[in-house]
């Protein structure tokens, strides 16, 4: 004993090698410990911890009651960095503190005789510069001496990381599979095409889908050869196409097929359509085993285009037997559809025309016209019609009359159709009627000239009594004749384009009591008393104008009783000399008013009572327009008709105007935005032309935009004269324009004038409804409506 105790720990053979464990088992100060110094270990323990430093498997020693503990090299990482080195030759119960509550007990049962052992046991080791789950099966066992007294626990490990890790690779390749699997059922199941498998050379039902079985209601499939389940494939070429895939192997594809087939097992064999792929299946050794089938049913989308295909057929045949040109445009504009007669005209196909528009086939001078009333129908959705000449294949222009509507769907314009009618025959005639009218004018005029000669030789020379009467009727006939000839060679002149004006400065009043002084003359059973009548210079054609002078007082004189007034009167009124003409006779009915300055245009009841040929007020409309005035009416029937017309004095002043962002005022119009109502409140005055009429509008619509309203009370109150060439451009451009721009609400008070509120009117039909309108003829009644509308703005 003495011998061994003088040794030093590294002279102890039992202590020999065991790397890096061995050097500290050696290096410790054992006979500081319980133990004591190694040579005074029992026997037992030495052997043991000699074969635990030679072992390569992981070995933990747990000596005597108090377990206290030695391990090797392998075991050391199983410690960690935590519990190694402090765990050498302490007690187990100190080194996993932690755990002891579980493997204290455990310890026990050892020492009472009992082995161990828990498997797959995850230990987190960082053996290769990072950190690993690792896996060992532990063993705890009891550590015997030669007399069979157990001295303590023997805990031996063995690394079950691989066979861990195999196991769970394969647990999870097999849930993939199930996963796998399971996406490919619910593919076969919801796939959106009926899909089965035939197998073998009988072609047998071995799998369907839901949406297969569907192409077969209630018909047993599944487990049922192809022929038994179908029989009537038998009948059908796509049984010997199956036979073909099953002994070539190759995939084929069918489009559009036509297969007959019936749904139910008794109902009727019926054309159905399908879209499918047959696809062989093959086995191991690669020979066809099956076929796999994918369909679509497409029977109904088949009937639908046939039914489409047949209607576009007739369509067609019903377009080209029609005799006018038929086109179609998109909502935009484009040309997208001619009919065979547009192609027949114009000696081009389909394609070409609608490549090139109808612009290739007008006429230049008709062209800005056209595109023009196009673009406004365009934008106002309204119908558009037009004439103009296109040029046929023969090289010629031919008039046609062109008309198209939208064609309206939920609400939106999905395409305009159109037709061109030929006119040319018609505008031929027109053409013949008026140089008939010019050349026969123009005859006539020279023997008339001569017959007023030799009337008026006759009334100087002597001659009895009682001839003299008829002499001086037959000048008033001549007169008349005179005028009529006259008015027929205006009229041939106007739609020539050929009237030609002689402009001068001259004195108006003296015009107009002229002109007065001599109709007393032709009319001297009627009463004209001419008033007002200022002083003014005016610049134009003074002969034209004393003709529509003439025009009124004859036409007032013409259609009163003898002996009533003619009330002429003239007078200044905002740089515009306003001349008017009032008579107590029959008066024109309201709804006839707006035709009275067509050409040829009679009233009924009048055109069988008073000559005339309905020329006059044609011809005056055009002179006053190219002076750029203009004319209206007030009528009562039987009460007398007044006619007025304006003529604008060449204004040299600037206009004054007033202008913020909520307020405009000039000498035609003010606009204020009524903040606490929200609207605009919008007073016209006066005479009102084209111009006026857009630049005022055109205001309204900034405004309006800027502040943000929807709501307008407009009044006409102070609107004087006609101002009828504005209306197609406020209904079919403004109004659309102030509707985009926010209004839903306009309130309009009616101008005293009849012309004036005809305009208005006109405009608000041309817009049809895409803005609230309501007409008022006092203001107080438009604004209450307008604050009763739902106010859309948040406040
Ligand atoms: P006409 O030669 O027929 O008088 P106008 O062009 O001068 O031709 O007038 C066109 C039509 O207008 C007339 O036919 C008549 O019906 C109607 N008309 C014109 N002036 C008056 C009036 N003062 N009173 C009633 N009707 C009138």
């Amino acid at each position: 004993m003495a011998q061994n105790s003088s040794l030093s720990n590294a002279e102890y053979p039992f202590l020999s090698n065991g790397g890096r464990m061995g050097e500290q088992i050696r290096a410790k100060d054992w006979s500081s410990t319980s133990l004591g110094a190694p040579g005074t270990w029992p026997e037992a323990l030495k052997q043991t911890v000699s074969m635990m430093l030679s072992t390569a498997f992981p070995v933990l020693i747990c000596w005597g009651q108090e377990y206290l503990q030695f391990y090797n090299d392998a075991f050391r990482p199983i410690l960690g960095k935590s519990k190694h080195p402090q765990a050498l030759g302490i007690s187990g119960s100190e080194t996993f503190a932690e755990i002891w509550d579980t493997i204290g007990p455990m310890f026990e049962e050892v020492m009472a005789g009992k082995t161990v052992g828990f498997p797959n046991f995850m230990v987190p080791l960082e053996r290769n510069g990072f950190p690993e789950n690792c896996y060992f099966d532990f063993s705890y066992s009891p550590l015997r001496d030669t007399q069979g007294h157990i001295n303590g626990v023997l805990v031996i490990c063995v690394e079950t990381t691989e066979k861990v890790k195999a196991i769970e690779q394969a647990e999870q390749a097999q849930a993939e599979t199930i996963i796998e699997r399971d996406r490919l059922k619910n593919f076969f199941w919801q796939a959106p095409a009926g899909i089965c498998i035939l197998g073998g050379a009988e072609l047998t039902f071995e799998l369907i889908n839901p949406l297969y079985q569907q192409l077969f209601p209630g018909r047993e499939l599944l487990g049922k050869p192809l022929l038994e389940a179908v029989p009537e494939v038998k009948d059908s070429a796509i049984w010997d196409v199956l036979q073909g895939v099953y002994t070539s192997g190759k995939t084929f594809e069918g489009n559009e097929l036509l297969i007959p087939l019936a749904r139910t097992s008794d109902g009727p064999v019926e054309d159905r359509y399908f879209n499918f792929i047959y696809q062989a299946r093959k086995d191991l050794n690669g020979s066809v085993d099956g076929i796999l089938v994918f369909v679509i049913e497409i029977t109904d989308t088949i009937r639908v285009k046939r039914k489409v295909e047949a209607s576009d057929k007739r369509h067609n045949f019903l377009l080209n037997t029609m005799p006018q040109q038929v086109w179609t445009a998109k909502p935009n504009g484009e040309l997208d559809y001619v009919n065979q007669v547009v192609c027949d005209d114009f000696g081009y196909d389909t394609d070409v025309i609608v490549g090139k528009g109808w612009q290739g086939f007008v006429h230049l001078d008709d062209l800005t016209g056209c595109q023009t009333k196009w673009e406004q129908s365009l934008a106002s959705g309204k119908e558009y019609m037009t004439e103009f000449r296109l040029k046929f294949s023969d090289g010629n222009y031919y008039w046609h009359l062109a008309r198209a509507v939208p064609f309206i769907e939920d609400g939106v314009i999905t395409s305009w159709f159109g037709t061109n009618t030929n006119i040319d025959s018609r505008k031929a005639n027109e053409y013949k009627k008026d140089e008939f009218l010019s050349i026969a004018s123009h005859e006539l005029k020279t023997p008339l000239t001569s017959i007023k000669a030799y009337n008026q030789i006759m009334k100087r020379l002597e001659v009895p009594e009682k001839v003299k009467p008829f002499i001086s009727k037959s000048a008033d006939h001549i007169a008349r004749l005179e005028r009529l000839i006259a008015d027929l060679l205006d009229v041939t002149k106007i739609n020539a384009g050929k009237v030609s004006y002689a402009m001068e400065q001259f004195n108006f009043a003296e015009l107009l009591n002229d002109s007065v002084e001599s109709m007393k003359h032709t009319a001297p059973q009627h009463q004209l008393i001419l008033n007002g009548n200022p002083d003014i210079t005016y610049d134009g054609d003074r002969g034209r104008l004393e003709q529509v002078i003439n025009n009124f007082i004859s036409n007032a004189v013409k259609y009163s009783s003898a002996g009533t007034k003619v009330l002429i009167n003239s007078a200044m009124d905002q740089d515009n000399i306003v001349v008017s003409v009032q008579d107590f006779g029959i008066g024109i009915a309201k709804e006839n008013l707006h035709k009275l300055f067509d050409r040829y245009y009679r009233v009924d009841n009048t055109s069988m009572r008073f000559e005339g040929l309905g020329l006059g007020l044609y011809i005056s409309a055009e002179i006053l327009r190219r002076h750029g005035g203009s004319f209206w009416i007030e009528s009562e029937v039987g009460e007398g008709s007044t006619f007025y017309f304006r003529l604008p004095i060449v204004q040299t002043e600037k206009q004054e105007v007033t202008r913020t962002a909520t307020y405009y005022r000039d000498r035609y119009i003010s606009i204020n935005y009524n903040k606490m109502h929200n609207r605009l409140d919008v007073d016209w005055t006066g005479f009102h032309d084209i111009e006026s009429v857009k630049r005022g509008c055109l205001i309204m619509w900034e405004i309006l935009e800027k502040n943000k309203s929807d709501r307008v009370v407009n009044d006409n109150t102070h609107v004087l004269g006609n101002w009828s060439e504005a209306a197609e451009w406020v209904g079919n451009i403004w109004f659309p324009m102030m509707e985009k721009a926010g209004l839903k609400y306009f309130a309009l008070v009616f101008s005293p004038s009849t012309f004036s509120q005809l305009s208005a009117k006109k405009s608000i039909d041309i817009m049809a409804g895409i803005i609230t309108t309501q007409y008022f003829t006092d203001i107080k009644l438009a604004e209450a409506w307008i604050n009763e509308q739902k106010q859309i703005k948040s406040i």
